[in-house]
């Protein structure tokens, strides 16, 4: 399963806010969460706009849905073939509460796109399953305010479990005991609690991934501070976890 990270940072002006795509196997390709910069995020790459079949909003805070009201217009009025019938229809597919925020915020600027030709809202809820391009997508409830949900990601052959934003719960650590990585909001080591806000810390996730036996390990939503020296934080990981740790950066392609 080809993983695209096209953002990996909390919100900031370091770089692209956390989303990236989920390429299956059938050609579906699910995006997670729309960045600030979401369009030129795609194209930079070079993921054809047009070829996202699901989009999954994990929570309507601005960082993870700023970007989907010019995605919406630039689909709908900019793409090239945007007029051609073989057009997949695509989905959103958040809590009910999300949805609800989400035409909200796309009726701002855009009120015609609110239900846009083709568009189809699907409501996601805590400890359902859904099946896109034959994976397997369940959705539990993270540690983040307001609903916030994480997913575990099945296919045939790999699986990964992504906590979405979050404080430290030793349960979502757990969801990932038998699955190929783990995908999970790091913002920063506690010299930077601070900052961090109620994200989860280097210190306070590193001993439970040698606990649960995570093989891969891909810590996102970073905070600034570690654009330019990512020393403290890797240690801070290393101190506690002898498994594999990806650190992600705008644009970076991971097999899972
Ligand atoms: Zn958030």
């Amino acid at each position: 399963m080809k993983i695209t990270f096209l953002g990996v940072w909390m919100a900031s002006d370091v770089g692209e806010t956390v989303s990236f795509v989920i390429d299956a196997d059938d050609g579906d390709r699910i995006l997670v969460d729309c960045g600030t910069n979401l369009v030129k995020g795609l194209l930079d790459a070079k993921i054809d706009p047009m070829s996202i079949t699901h989009i999954i909003v994990t929570h309507s805070h601005g960082d993870h849905i700023s970007g989907l009201p010019g995605y919406l217009f630039y689909r709908y009025f900019f793409a090239p073939g945007i007029y051609k019938k073989e057009n997949k229809p695509f989905k959103i597919i958040a809590s009910e509460s999300c949805i609800d925020s989400l035409k909200a915020f796309i009726g701002v600027p855009y009120p015609m796109l609110v239900n846009a030709k083709g568009m189809e809202y699907e409501v996601a809820k805590v400890e359902e399953t859904i099946m896109i391009g034959g994976i397997n997508i369940k959705f539990f409830q993270s540690k983040h305010t307001p609903l916030t949900f994480g997913i575990v990601c099945r296919s045939k052959e790999v699986s990964f479990v992504y906590s979405a934003d979050t404080a430290f719960d030793e349960n979502i650590v757990s969801y990932a005991k038998n699955c190929d990585c783990l995908i999970h909001d790091v913002a920063a080591t506690d010299d930077y609690a601070e900052l961090a806000g109620g994200h989860t810390l280097c210190q306070q996730i590193a001993p439970f991934l040698n606990k649960y036996g995570i093989k891969k390990f891909i810590p996102v939503h970073r905070i600034s501070v570690y654009k330019t020296n990512i020393t403290p934080y890797l240690n801070a990981l290393r101190a506690d976890y002898s498994g594999e740790i990806i650190i992600p950066y705008d644009g970076m392609i991971v097999e899972i």
